[in-house]
């Protein structure tokens, strides 16, 4: 089995060396071939030259520098393409995260394809970090159906199908697990260390609730409708349309028989909307379905994930 660690770095100068050491430490311990992907993020300070440095040192060591700042999800997928191990480990580069923690979690690869740390006693603030987290990961589970304590943990191994398949956009690379178990995979989480950040500054505050929240609402729609957008908006078309077909007949059986003037109503400004709105979301459907062809098309993206092929020339 060869391991491959990825670790997006933004302005982690004080911590790169230390890192470096422990992990290097942690790794060649474990006795099995390894690479330590390190993803500068468009760092501004010396985080860059000092991870060129250790490269040179070291040949377990590959460095991807991407031109500007791309964000920790980006940073993710960039190493996720690059890596070449049996299983990939991320972890964060402030030392937050504890590379001892990585035997443990390698440990039940073999019988789970996802294995996700729980920083359970976490060594951030109450109000601005750990608060907004456990709402996030109460939402979060119960909206994905995935149940898990800790989704912010960057502290994770995959095996290497796992994350080879993936498409990460905006925040997404917390939502991994739930994304990945709508494909099938099995998923754990233990128990991981977490310390304060001792060196440099945290990137995130209090506004990334609210971007998490919104990707979110794309993870639970992709998740849901992505393969039948007909069947999302046609119902709620035939329902609006309907009760705006009720209240226009209803109208002009009043005005047909009754002679009643139904010019200034506003019950039929309403019967009018509704049929227009309910012909609208069943035209949504529509575009939606031609939409997620292209998107599965262009990209050759099957509609399903295989786990094995049996038979001759396979
Ligand atoms: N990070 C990154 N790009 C960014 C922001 C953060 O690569 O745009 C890295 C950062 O260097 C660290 C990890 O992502 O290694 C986690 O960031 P941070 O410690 O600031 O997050 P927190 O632990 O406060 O949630
Ligand atoms: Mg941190």
């Amino acid at each position: 089995m060869t391991v491959s660690v990825v670790i997006p770095l933004y302005n982690e100068e004080e911590n790169v060396e230390i890192l470096n050491e422990r992990l290097t430490e942690t790794l060649k311990s474990m006795g099995s071939d390894y690479e330590i992907v390190y993803v500068d993020d468009g760092s501004t300070d010396r985080t860059m030259p000092l991870l060129e440095e250790l490269q040179k040192k070291d040949d377990n060591i590959v460095v991807l520098c991407l031109r500007r700042n791309f964000g920790q999800t980006a940073a993710f997928a960039a190493g996720f393409d690059f890596a070449r191990g049996d299983v990939v480990v991320t972890m964060d580069g402030d030392l937050q995260n504890d590379p001892k923690d990585i035997p443990r979690l390698l440990e039940l690869i073999g019988e789970y394809d996802l294995v996700s740390g729980w920083r359970k006693k976490r060594q951030d603030t109450f109000i601005t970090r750990r608060m907004p987290s456990i709402i996030a990961n109460w939402l979060i589970s119960k909206v994905t159906g995935v149940g898990l304590h800790d989704y912010g943990c960057s502290l994770k191994a995959y095996r290497r199908e796992v994350v080879k398949n993936l498409k990460l956009y905006g925040e997404m690379h917390r939502f991994i697990p739930a994304v990945a178990s709508w494909y099938g995979v099995k998923i754990a989480e233990i128990e991981t260390t977490h310390h304060p950040r001792l060196r440099g500054k945290s990137k995130y505050g209090i506004s990334r609730t609210i971007r998490v929240l919104l990707d979110l609402v794309t993870v639970k729609f992709l998740q849901s409708f992505s393969t039948k957008p007909i069947q999302f908006f046609g119902p709620l078309g035939v329902f609006f349309g309907l009760a705006g077909l009720g209240v226009s007949v209803y109208l002009t059986a009043a005005k047909i028989f009754q002679g009643i003037d139904i010019g200034g109503r506003p019950l039929l400004l309403l019967g009018a909307l509704l049929i227009i709105v309910g012909i609208q979301f069943i035209g949504m459907g529509l575009l939606g379905e031609m939409i997620v062809r292209v998107y599965h098309e262009s990209q050759k993206k099957p509609i399903y994930t295989m786990k094995k092929i049996l038979g001759p020339g396979r």
